[in-house]
């Protein structure tokens, strides 16, 4: 569907890249995620992808057609591609009926009825049709930015770090609804955030940027449970990424060999009964988090780790015994 073949933008000339070489390609109706510490070019790519930014270097190509940038044209954009930025960039004096309205406005009005209703259902708006944005919370003005970016049907909506102004509860919520307006009106999405959380809840493939470089594309389980390298195990919080002589004080690595080891805070577990075949460990912290509580624990050794836990089981200096039953080699 959309396709990003070898993408390079230097803002000046001497400067470094902003982006090098960046390739893939997204399928129709897929979610795509492109996740990555801030100024790792996650934007950038964004922009070019809309048509919006000239690209120093490749190309983007729309069901094999390459996208025009501004520099080669009157007005900038594509007319299938919307994004949606970080702003929102709602009409503050229009009502969120108008907002909607204003992009299909040289509809008829049959139409443009018809099509401002089932927006509305869709973005779940009902009864919010004559506030202004003002009035709105950030989760319902995200919801209008939807709807409005939505209503043209484009082929493909890009929307920079859609869930960044929000509180968890609302985001967790806009969340699942941005998925399932997406599956329900079948655009196809890519996304930027630099919050993994984000990334796995709702996307179906993923690529990690750093430095201006796509580091891997996949699955979001894939990301998880294969990174390619300790970086990209380390963007997931909690990650345990140990060096070879740590993970040597919680392993057995014989006839292995890496640079690292990644041990997932879930892969960590924990008993209190003594146990000669596993590793001592003392609890050093216990963070309460609700539903996913951890602990801090460090070995005889020294070595440090993150365990998923539940925290009203353990206090601080509890003695332990630790075993690992997964973790994934890195920088072999
Ligand atoms: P992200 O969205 O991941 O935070 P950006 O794509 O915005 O990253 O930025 C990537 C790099 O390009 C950064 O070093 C940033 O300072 C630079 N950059 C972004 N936009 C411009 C611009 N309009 N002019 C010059 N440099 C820019
Ligand atoms: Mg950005």
């Amino acid at each position: 569907m959309i396709k990003v073949q070898h993408l390079g933008k230097a803002y000046d000339e001497k400067g470094k890249a902003a982006i090098t070489d960046v390739s893939f390609e997204v399928e129709q109706g897929e979610i795509f995620a492109l996740i990555g510490e801030s100024g790792c070019g996650k934007s950038t790519t964004l922009r070019c992808m809309a048509g919006l930014e000239q690209p120093s270097e490749g190309e983007v190509q729309l069901r094999g057609e390459r996208i025009i940038g501004p520099w080669e044209q009157l007005i900038a954009g594509h007319p299938d591609i919307k994004l949606v930025a970080q702003s929102y960039d709602l009409f503050p004096n229009m009502s969120v009926w108008e907002n909607i309205k204003h992009p299909i406005r040289k509809y008829t009005k049959e139409y443009q009825q018809y099509r401002i209703s089932e927006l509305m259902r869709l973005c779940r708006l009902e009864g919010l049709e004559n506030k202004t944005p003002e009035h709105l919370s950030g989760g319902e003005q995200q919801r209008v930015a939807f709807a409005c970016a939505l209503s043209d049907e484009p082929a493909v909506l890009l929307m920079d770090e859609p869930f960044s102004n929000l509180d968890i509860p609302v985001k967790t919520m806009l969340r699942r609804e941005v998925k399932r307006m997406v599956k329900e009106s079948g655009t196809t999405v890519v996304f930027v955030s630099h919050d993994t959380s984000d990334a796995l809840a709702i996307a179906d493939r993923v690529a990690v940027m750093k430095d201006g470089e796509i580091l891997q594309v996949g699955t979001p389980k894939q990301i998880y449970s294969e990174p390619a390298n300790s970086y990209i195990a380390g963007f997931f919080p909690y990650a345990n990424i140990l060096s070879w002589n740590d993970a040597l004080n919680v392993l057995d690595l014989s006839d292995k060999k890496a640079s690292a080891v990644c041990i997932r805070p879930e892969s960590v577990r924990i008993s209190v009964a003594h146990d000669e075949q596993k590793t001592k460990a003392k609890v050093i912290d216990v963070e309460y988090a609700g539903a996913d509580d951890f602990l801090i624990l460090e070995t005889v050794k020294g070595t440090k780790l993150h365990a998923k836990a539940n925290a009203f089981e353990f206090d601080e200096q509890d003695d332990v015994y630790i075993h690992i039953d997964d973790y994934y080699l890195l920088d072999k």
